[in-house]
């Protein structure tokens, strides 16, 4: 057994270790309350691994968000001063750093779910805690109904243990039948709530005099400033660093401007971590990632805008927004925790009280209830679980019978089910890919009709999520086109994906390369990994021979026929037709929804008359309005089948119910299954 860490911190869960462990010992499972900074995610593994647990197993220790995988894994192991990937290590999609040793495993909750498809009873573990239970993920929220069923085979020999700062500890403990609550006290320390008098205009302007005037008049210590997305960190932390040269010099202490979210490469993200050189001020500009998953020592202060951009499905229009929303009133006692940590601290809220109290909700709406479906519910059909109908799977808060159904029908027009809401062979390979069910379905046809290799590339650059912005300047309408890139021959984002991909590696794959055509290095290299990583797995999974080489050399027309074709069987649920008078297209299925090209596509700026008159689309996202994103051109004969299957589908027959057993709750939100056509009223709405 290692010995102790040099450095432990006095953190809360440590004082009640021994209350923390009889409970363990007596009971399979084990809700553990306590304040975000209590120690939950750093120190519950360490002191299961010095009771022995990890004799008889690992710990896995899941979280959300992969930035709080990596981060908290990196933590243990500094604490255990062991290298990281040795005995401590992380499990993230497309990233491993575990090793045969590794005996405490953070891994995000879509990895877990994954794994135990390979191993339903998840052996290797001697106990799985799910933490950040609060924060109320999808894939948390599926391992809570699975790991119900789990306790029931390994009632002997596992231990769960579901962690959360602010979850309703009785609502888990019933649905666990009754299983013990800890609430561990935390010490903090009270925090003084300032409100505006009004919603301010612009919360960045707001935001940034606010810090500025606690730099000026306020005592030391750190400043976090919650903010909603990248894009503005990035415009607070040049705007803050230059108001602050501004300012007379030595008439304030120094001070450092960092930014907090989940895309900040690994070298940067450890900055925050890093104490305050003496005399200086830091001020964290974050997204809600260091609301309750990564906590920052040092703030004494806390900037609260209210807003959190949120994602949201809606399964009526198959639409993904994702909207700046107002937070709960749970997350925004989170925020002001925050500065409450190590001594009396300052939450200066840029609301009016009243909102906080009449307008917000009180809990965030669990990412179950906004969700699509489809993923999730083709996981659980793979686990043959003897009695389960997917309608009533024990979900702690469950999905909407809507969101079910439109799973349902989405995974049948893709093969995955089959009319009856069995899992079908391809279905199971499906399951098998760590990727969104359109694109493994794609690789699946891509495999049967010879493109397995150009699929693959394909599906590593969306899963990679690179995006084709240019490092240097915004946005621009048809700014891909103009860059010298290859420019998808005329049929859409999906070929110059491919094609950019196979010009690179025609130059060896050199980073100077990317850099002249204004495209992301780090994005471009985890896109090759990724593809590495997906080529090694249907390898094992496909069946009959697969080829993966990436090709080089010209390209014809031709050459391109085929994965379109692949494209369009894998995004069956995502067809699009040209409208004949109107400048748009309509969804074709069993809903209908109005959209256009969305300007950053390689079609983007095309004369509507020479747009494809069927395309599949990678996502339907509304910002300012409804728009594909990521277009492929696809051939009306391609079409037809699917078309015919819509026809066929029957949804009572696909959620496992038979017609006769209609009723009457179920008959009210019937959706008509036949495939739909827009009207001229909801056309003209698009122009
Ligand atoms: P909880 O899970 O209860 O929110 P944590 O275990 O995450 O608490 O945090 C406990 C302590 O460990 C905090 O003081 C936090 O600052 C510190 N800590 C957590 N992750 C890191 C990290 N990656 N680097 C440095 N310190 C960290």
């Amino acid at each position: 057994m290692p010995s102790p860490p040099p450095q432990q911190p006095a953190l809360p869960i440590l004082e009640h270790e021994d209350e923390i462990m009889e409970t363990v010992e007596a009971n399979p499972v084990v809700v553990v309350i306590g304040e975000t900074g209590s120690g939950k995610s750093t120190q519950l593994s360490q002191i299961l691994h010095r009771r022995g647990y990890t004799c008889r197993g690992a710990i896995a220790v899941t979280q959300p968000r992969r930035v709080a995988a990596v981060s908290v894994s990196r933590r243990v192991a500094q604490e255990l001063s062991v290298p990281l990937g040795d005995e401590v290590g992380y499990a993230i999609r497309f990233e491993d750093r575990t090793s045969e040793k590794t005996c405490i495993k953070y891994l995000t909750d879509g990895v877990l779910l994954r794994e135990s498809l390979s191993d339903p009873e998840l052996k290797q573990y001697s106990v799985i805690i799910l933490d950040e239970a609060h924060e109320r993920s999808l894939n948390t929220d599926i391992l809570l109904g699975l790991m119900k069923r789990l306790i029931m085979n390994r009632a002997s020999d596992l231990k769960v243990l579901i962690t959360s700062a602010t979850l309703d500890g009785l609502k888990v403990s019933k649905f666990f039948s009754g299983c013990p609550v800890l609430n561990i006290p935390g010490t903090l320390f009270p925090v003084e709530k300032f409100y505006s008098t009004e919603r301010p205009t612009n919360y960045i302007e707001s935001s940034l005099r606010t810090a500025i005037d606690i730099h000026v008049k306020e005592s030391p210590g750190d400043v976090l400033i919650f903010m909603t997305g990248k894009d503005d960190i990035d415009k607070m932390v040049a705007k803050l660093e230059e108001r602050i040269k501004n300012l007379e010099e030595g008439s304030c202490m120094d001070a450092l401007v960092l930014p907090l979210h989940g895309s900040l490469p690994p070298e940067q993200q450890v900055r925050v971590f890093a104490p305050a050189p003496p005399n200086c001020r830091r001020f964290i500009v974050s997204t809600n990632v260091a609301e309750t998953s990564l906590t920052v020592d040092g703030v004494v202060f806390v900037i609260d805008c209210g807003y959190v951009k949120q994602r949201q499905y809606n399964p009526s229009s198959g639409m993904y927004s994702l909207d700046v929303v107002q937070i709960s009133r749970v997350q925004a006692d989170q925020r002001a925790g925050r500065a409450g940590r190590t001594r009396p601290g300052k939450c200066y809220r840029l609301y009016p009280m009243s909102i906080y109290q009449n307008e917000f909700l009180e809990a965030t709406i669990p990412e179950i209830q906004r969700s699509s479906l489809a993923g999730s519910v083709l996981y659980l059909k793979s686990l043959d679980l003897p009695d389960i109908n997917i309608l009533k799977f024990d979900f702690l808060d469950p999905p909407s019978r809507e969101s079910l159904e439109d799973a349902l029908r989405q995974l049948y027009l893709i093969d995955a089910i089959d009319e009856n809401g069995r899992i079908t062979d391809v279905g199971r390979i499906m399951a098998e890919l760590p990727l969104e069910p359109s694109l493994s379905r794609t690789l699946i046809e891509a495999n049967e009709l010879g493109c397995l290799s150009q699929a693959l590339t394909v599906a590593a650059v969306l899963s990679a999520e690179i995006t084709f912005r240019p490092i240097r300047s915004k946005v621009m309408e048809g700014k891909r086109k103009r860059q010298g890139l290859p420019d998808g021959s005329g049929w859409g984002d999906h070929i110059q994906l491919l094609q950019i991909f196979e010009s690179w590696n025609q130059t060896g794959y050199d980073p100077g390369w990317c850099s002249d055509h204004e495209l992301q290095v780090r994005g471009m290299k985890f896109s090759k990994d990724v593809r590495n990583q997906l080529s090694q797995i249907i390898q094992k999974i496909a069946k009959g021979p697969t080829d993966v080489q990436v090709r080089r050399g010209q390209k014809s027309d031709l050459d391109y026929r085929k994965l379109r074709r692949a494209l369009c069987v894998g995004y069956g649920n995502q067809l699009a037709e040209r409208m004949l008078h109107h400048n748009g297209y309509h969804t074709v299925g069993y809903r209908v929804q109005l959209m256009q090209v969305h300007p950053s596509s390689v079609l983007g700026g095309d004369e509507y008359g020479q747009l494809p008159v069927y395309v599949v689309y990678h996502e339907l996202i509304n910002t300012t309005r409804p728009f594909m994103r990521n277009v492929c051109a696809v051939e009306q004969s391609w079409v037809e089948p699917i078309l015919k299957k819509l026809e066929r589908l029957d949804i009572h027959k696909l959620s496992g119910r038979s017609s006769a057993s209609k009723d009457p709750e179920y008959l009210e939100d019937e959706q008509v299954s036949a495939p739909k056509k827009a009207t001229d009223a909801q056309q003209s709405e698009v122009d």
